[in-house]
């Protein structure tokens, strides 16, 4: 077969969401409540989240039903392609073959909306009225603005301040979806007035804006907080990413890939392509499964797996993971979508029990990467994409060297084109690389809390 770009048609979108859960080679530590440190209840969550999210949260069944209404959401961009990439391939004269997934022909422009519809069906059909959720370089808030205007409901986005300011594109996608969206620290919750105190000049931090949006949902009758990533149902509804890679591969005529590779901000899109294919690790087949950091934020390659808090004030469950600290502010790299302190409790698992790899990059060389892939194969990626980028690179030159003819598979997360001043800064020699930030990690984590 040497097509370039493999689809799937409107009926093959898979019908159910995959479930790790009863799959982990261990059980998941429990979320803690941040008042008693007791296990948390499910009724706990009920101010900020709707049950049927909560069941999904800890549910044990392997496979969840899509429901229609969200498959016809799902439709407008979905399946999404499977592209091979032949050019980037003949480039590093490599013999491994390389395949992408390719997330960023939402909407939106990358993978979130894959579960910002979930949500916004969910809470829908259980009667709230508005969503609050923080947002960094502004994708998840504008993947939750696309779905929430989708079923009819407001939205209240947080935006971490330092990227309200650079990054006024996304800020419009929200407008236009109908969002309202902040500054954080705002002076509207009481997080934001005490930080303002504290820190007037502050940035803002993804910490920071969760705090806010937490407490506003918390306070509201008819409103819920939504989370973009980290959570286990966030994780379950990206699935659908790597059941239609899945197929697609074997319409390519390729068995299991060698190896999957994914960039990590808070685990989303990488256990949405990974998960579906770690049954088959587990039960002994050869996968290389390797998860993406920035160096800047080397949450899985620095950070200790402990009890943390999600947030800087503290509000939200403790959850085991690897954590740079909650009180952890990364350098401003310009993948802000990888710049949390925090990952996935599903993710962090595997990690642990050596069933993913992690790996972090520089910003510069992923840059690189990025312009080589812009180039090669004509598409821009986001600056998060391109750390996955970075690593099917140096995998691919690996094939040649050893002559192994390797099937890679990785997602693409989302396209670069509101990261063009990044791309710019890049270009003209400006931009800045960041060392391990050892100082502050050190600094951090030494206000974990002692569980
Ligand atoms: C948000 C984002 C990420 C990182 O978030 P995860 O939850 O780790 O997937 C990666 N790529 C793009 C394009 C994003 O928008």
């Amino acid at each position: 077969m040497d097509e370039k770009n493999i689809y799937l048609s409107a009926n093959e979108m898979p019908e159910y969401w995959y479930n790790i859960i009863p799959d982990l080679p261990r059980p998941l530590d429990p979320p803690l409540n941040p008042a008693t440190l007791e296990p948390l209840k499910p009724s706990d969550l009920e101010p900020i989240f709707p049950r049927s999210l909560i069941e999904q949260e800890m549910s044990p069944e392997r496979y969840i039903e899509i429901p229609d209404d969200i498959r016809r959401v799902y439709s407008i961009w979905r399946p999404t392609p499977l592209r091979r990439a032949r050019r980037l391939e003949e480039f590093l004269k490599t013999p491994a073959r390389i395949y992408y997934k390719d997330e960023s022909v939402s909407p939106p422009g990358s993978h979130k909306p894959n579960t910002a519809v979930a949500q916004a069906y969910y809470n829908k059909i259980e009667g709230v009225r508005r969503l609050t959720t923080e947002t960094g370089a502004g994708q998840w808030g504008s993947a939750l603005a696309f779905a929430t205007n989708l079923f009819n409901l407001e939205c209240t986005v947080y935006m971490v301040r330092v990227s309200y300011e650079q990054k006024p594109y996304r800020r419009s996608l929200m407008h236009i979806w109908g969002a309202e969206v902040y500054p954080s620290p705002t002076d509207k919750t009481e997080a934001g007035r005490k930080i303002r105190q504290e820190m007037p000049d502050t940035p803002g931090s993804l910490g920071i804006a969760i705090s806010e949006a937490v407490e506003d949902a918390a306070k509201n009758e008819d409103t819920k907080y939504s989370l973009g990533s980290v959570l286990n149902h966030v994780l379950l509804h990206q699935t659908i990413i790597g059941l239609e890679a899945k197929k697609q591969l074997e319409l390519a005529g390729e068995k299991t890939p060698d190896y999957v590779i994914a960039c990590v901000g808070g685990g989303s899109n990488f256990g949405g392509i990974a998960f579906p294919f770690i049954p088959l690790k587990l039960k002994g087949e050869e996968i290389e499964i390797i998860a993406v950091e920035p160096a800047a934020c080397p949450t899985l390659t620095k950070g200790v797996y402990r009890y943390d808090y999600g947030d800087t004030a503290k509000l939200t469950p403790l959850i085991k993971m690897y954590t740079l600290g909650h009180s952890f502010v990364p350098p401003g790299i310009h993948a802000g979508g990888l710049r949390y302190h925090g990952d996935s409790p599903l993710l962090c698992l595997l990690v642990d029990e050596g069933v993913i790899t992690p790996r972090a990059y520089r910003q510069i060389p992923v840059f690189e990467a990025a312009l080589t892939f812009a180039r090669v194969e004509g598409t821009i990626p986001a600056p998060e994409t391109a750390h996955a980028i970075k690593a099917v690179i140096d995998e691919a030159i690996r094939c040649r060297e050893n002559n192994e003819e390797k099937v890679i598979l990785f997602n693409f997360s989302g396209h670069g084109h509101f990261d063009l001043a990044a791309y710019d800064k890049y270009l003209s020699g400006e931009l800045e690389d960041f060392e391990y930030p050892e100082e502050l990690i050190r600094e951090a984590l030494q206000e974990l809390p002692e569980v």
